[in-house]
């Protein structure tokens, strides 16, 4: 606990003011609140000393206006000090976000999507309850406790001490139950989302299902887990119909000792009748303050955890960080140089040995086997991952020298699997470069072979691509990912792969517009496919990440080795598919 508080301590720091504006007012609404009994002590003893009633009414005037004080300051406590915590909340959850958009893809890969998300949202959420309700609660019942019971004990101290035997009973039986229900809570949380992937997994596979004929099983396995459901909800019911008996039982019993042990104390007239009431008035002041001590403990406890589990990913360190003075990259030429560069992912040696040497302007091509090591090794130039052993060097300086942020704005990467964000086409295109003009987007559309499909979609550049939206080809992601990298106006272009969903004829285009406008510029093309390829300026071949063969195009096809087998291989595929 000690270490949560310390954890959340600079966001408390922050909004000091604040919830010391909140603090104050619940000290005034808990004296206000504890004073009302004492005025109605008062009002009684006074009717019974025979006042008159006008005297009385004034009593109640008075009990009025408390209350309406109480209330003010009830309200002011619960905005501020939830408010507070709703900030602290906002600034959690920036700093989260982040921290996740800093982190590499070593660590997505340890963490899986749906646990980073349950900690960005529930987490947070218990966090902000601990923050916000937990503290004020525990505050707030605090104060009201020790104020009722210095009067009480002030009236009485065996009867209060009677009268408060079964408060530890009260909170025990919350802290307990509250357990239980949270947990089943919980637990039909984690089922129901089960159940509801499962029925989108099957409407989304309904072909599959049909074709294999796995209905049956199908519905044997949601009934199962649909049964599985209500039995859990019906634990659940089980559970909070208990607790509620159980806990009015226990209330029910404080005020029957009340009634017992005051009545006996009024009868032999060692209170007052006055006291008597006001007794009653406190005890019902108390119930809430039993209740929300159990309550407030689950609610630390809850907080607690999660605080951890959001502290153990504010704790990771991006792996790929800026150095402490990085070179500056004021006028990039784009010549890339691998020295013996060396990758591997735990005990898998990726790559090799790699030496390469991309003057700046040039046109190189990578060929090779899937899982040869292309996409790794283009991964070292912006540096989304970083080598194991050797260098990559941009303009002669090692890449880790600079800032990534720097060094990624010169380089346009279009990976092998595009994503598009669920908004426009012309904001997908657009992405990366604000304030890009209609103009500037159209030209980067035209170069990457995208205008003539721009005619058929509905608004243009406006269509809205993605969830929701116009769902696009693979081709016509892959175009729309090479018009986004063209626009940032590259040094370095690498395309891996990134004409593999786009027919021929298209791609010829597509590669001669490139060509054209990567004149003074260095690009690297990953593909397996010889007609990709085949005008780089020099070509190599990669294999169990090694270069295994390098030249251009015709020295390769002299040297009759894996590049030279390729070609033959898709040249009698093109000439069957024209036979076709
Ligand atoms: P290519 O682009 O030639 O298909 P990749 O560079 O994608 O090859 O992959 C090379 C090898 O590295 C593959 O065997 C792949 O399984 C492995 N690999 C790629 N990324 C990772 C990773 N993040 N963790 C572990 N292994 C990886």
């Amino acid at each position: 606990m000690r270490e949560t508080l310390r954890a959340a301590w600079p966001y408390l720091r922050r909004y000091r003011g604040k919830l010391s504006i909140g603090f104050g007012a619940l000290l005034l609404k808990d004296a206000a609140a504890a004073s009302l009994p004492l005025v109605i002590r008062r009002g009684i003893d006074r009717l019974t000393a025979g006042a008159y009633l006008e005297s009385v009414i004034w009593m109640g005037g008075l009990l009025v206006l408390i209350s309406a004080i109480k209330g003010l300051f009830q309200y002011w406590m619960r905005v501020i000090l939830i408010g507070a915590s709703r900030d602290i909340e906002y600034d959690l959850r920036n700093d989260l976000f982040h921290r996740l958009i800093s982190l590499s893809s070593t660590f997505y890969a340890r963490y899986r999507t749906g646990d980073i998300m349950a900690r960005a949202t529930n987490d947070l959420n218990q966090v902000r309850m601990m923050l916000g309700p937990g503290i004020m609660y525990w505050m707030e019942t605090s104060i009201t406790f020790v104020l009722a019971v210095v009067v009480m004990m002030s009236v009485s101290w065996r009867l209060t001490l009677i009268c408060l035997l079964p408060a530890p009973l009260v909170s025990v039986a919350v802290i307990y139950f509250g357990r239980i229900i949270h947990e089943r809570f919980e637990r039909i949380q984690a089922m129901f989302s089960d159940i509801s992937s499962r029925v989108q997994e099957n409407l989304s596979g309904v072909r599959v299902i049909r074709a294999y004929v796995q209905e049956e099983a199908e519905l044997r396995q949601f009934e199962a887990l649909n049964r599985e459901y209500v039995g859990e909800n019906i634990r659940l019911v089980k559970s909070t119909g208990l607790f509620m008996p159980l806990l009015q039982s226990l209330i029910g019993f404080t005020f029957l000792i009340l009634l017992w042990a005051g009545g006996h104390q009024l009868l032999e007239h060692r209170i007052s009748l006055g006291s008597f009431v006001m007794f009653n008035t406190y005890m019902g002041m108390l119930i809430w303050p039993m209740i929300a001590f159990g309550w407030v403990v689950n609610l630390m406890q809850r907080g607690s955890a999660s605080m951890k589990r959001i502290r153990e990913l504010m704790a990771e360190t991006p792996d790929i960080a800026a150095p402490a003075r990085p070179v500056s990259l004021t006028q990039p030429r784009g010549a890339i140089e691998f020295r013996g560069v060396g990758m591997r992912y735990g005990d898998a040696c990726v790559l090799s040995g790699i030496d390469l040497h991309v003057p700046a302007g040039s046109t190189i091509a990578i060929v090779g086997y899937t899982g040869s090591g292309k996409t790794t090794l283009v991964q070292l130039i912006p540096r989304l991952i970083d080598a194991t052993s050797g260098q990559v060097l941009v303009d002669g300086v090692d890449v880790r020298q600079y800032d990534p942020a720097e060094l990624r704005r010169i380089i346009g990467f279009v990976p092998q699997e595009t994503f598009l964000f669920s908004a426009t086409l012309g904001e997908n295109i657009a992405f990366g470069v604000p304030g890009a003009t209609s103009e500037a987007i159209a030209e980067a559309a035209e170069l990457a072979g995208l205008s003539a499909d721009l005619a058929v979609f509905p608004a243009g550049f406006d269509t809205v691509v993605g969830e929701r939206g116009l769902t696009l080809s693979g081709g016509q992601k892959q175009r729309t990912a090479i018009a986004r990298a063209i626009l940032r106006n590259p040094r370095i272009l690498i395309l891996d792969d990134a004409l593999a969903s786009v027919d021929t004829v298209t791609e010829e285009r597509i590669l001669e517009g490139l060509s054209r406008l990567m004149r003074q510029r260095t690009t690297i093309l990953i593909s397996h496919r010889v007609s990709t390829v085949r005008n780089a300026g020099r070509i190599y071949v990669l294999d169990q990440g090694r270069i295994v063969e390098q030249g251009t195009h015709a020295e390769l096809l002299l040297k009759g080795g894996y590049y030279a087998e390729l070609y033959q291989k898709q040249l009698l595929e093109d000439e069957l598919t024209v036979a076709e």
